[in-house]
């Protein structure tokens, strides 16, 4: 069991002012210490440790990385179709198929999709 607060202390949740010494809000039942995910209500830790204006920033930037990336995969499969001597259909289909996948995330994808595939590429 957590600590009771020994301070007056405001919910995270319906802003209600409690008294010292109550663990949980009298008019919503909230903890008095709720975790970040718990106060914003969210599942994902990414987006509730990081304000709005961030998250779309970093979303930008995951997104752009994506097309960014893709373009490559793209490029590598367009360039070895005009290479001949280097010519080798599993680059081709593999840099097509990765490169369409990663354009059509980065584009279409939610914010959930561009960032679990770059914490996949990082870890
Ligand atoms: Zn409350």
């Amino acid at each position: 069991m957590p600590p009771q607060p020994n301070y007056r202390w405001q919910c995270h949740r319906c802003q209600t002012i409690n008294e010292p010494g109550i663990e949980r809000c009298g008019a919503c039942g909230f903890s008095a210490y709720a975790t970040g995910y718990e106060i914003l209500g969210q599942e994902d830790p990414l987006s509730a440790s990081i304000p709005e204006s961030k998250q779309l920033f970093w979303e930008g930037i995951a997104r752009a990385i994506h097309l960014v990336v893709g373009s490559l995969f793209l490029g590598a499969s367009g360039w070895s179709m005009f290479i001949v001597a280097t010519f080798n259909p599993w680059v081709f289909w593999g840099g097509l198929l990765i490169g369409a996948a990663l354009l059509a995330i980065g584009i279409f994808g939610s914010r959930r999709a561009v960032y679990d595939l770059l914490y996949v590429g990082w870890v």
